[in-house]
């Protein structure tokens, strides 16, 4: 199995104290995810160790879970035959492990009960009318909480990031929402935590975390960091 490690960006053996993240690996923005989960272990001291999750067997002994962005049609044919997607949500529902999903990501999560709100794709218009926006975190958890923005070196990959909205100072609630074509909620039962003026656009269902916009396409680490503390405080 191919493992990444937040600091030696190599195939490691896992310590018992490291935390495993599980990305699911079908189809979307999977590097970014990776590289903004390793930053974000980065700033606040700790090893994470990714877990890409091709099939059932990959979830073993993972602590949180990553639903990426991309295609939700896509990520249910590319898994169908083999049944990926319905053993991970078992999973999920069986470990309580700690969720944080983008985009189509959400989409599944919403539409297997996963998180608590109904939801429609592709919402906001056609590809064309993808945007981004100022956005309100109301997380109040110590996570959320930004660190001192650092300078924007080579990531984990060895790229050269684009200066697209460094860590927002310390006492800002903002978020530059990245959305494209995003889905929108319709009936949302689980906690509203983040806002586009008064529309509701992340939720919190107990430790899973649904966004509809790209997180890891900023270079705000503050909900990865969020995954990372959650992992923490789950037994
Ligand atoms: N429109 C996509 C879908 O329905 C989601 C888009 C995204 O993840 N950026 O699956």
């Amino acid at each position: 199995m191919n493992l990444w490690n937040s600091r030696s960006q190599k195939g490691i053996t896992c310590g018992d104290d490291m935390l495993r993240v599980g990305i699911l690996m079908i189809q979307g923005g999977r590097s970014e995810h990776m590289e903004a989960m390793m930053t974000a272990a980065d700033q606040l001291g700790l090893e994470v160790e990714m877990r890409p999750i091709r099939k059932s067997t990959d979830l073993e002994a993972i602590d949180g879970i990553i639903f990426p962005g991309g295609e939700s049609t896509s990520m249910k044919i590319a898994t169908q035959n083999e049944g990926l997607l319905e053993e991970v949500f078992s999973f999920i529902r069986q470990t309580k492990i700690p969720v944080l999903s983008t985009c189509a990501g959400t989409i599944l999560l919403c539409q297997n009960n996963l998180l608590n709100a109904t939801i429609s794709r592709n919402a906001f218009g056609r590809q064309i009318d993808s945007f981004s926006s100022p956005l309100k975190v109301l997380l109040p958890d110590e996570s959320i909480k930004s660190v001192k923005s650092q300078s924007l070196g080579r990531d984990h990959f060895g790229h050269q990031p684009l200066p697209m909205w460094p860590e927002a100072p310390p006492e800002s609630n903002e978020f530059l929402g990245i959305f494209i074509r995003a889905p929108r909620f319709d009936d949302c039962k689980a906690e509203a935590v983040v806002y586009l003026n008064d529309e509701i656009v992340g939720i919190r269902d107990e430790n899973r975390l649904g966004l509809t916009f790209h997180p890891e396409l900023t270079q705000d680490r503050r909900f990865h960091r969020w995954l990372i503390r959650e992992m923490e405080a789950t037994p």
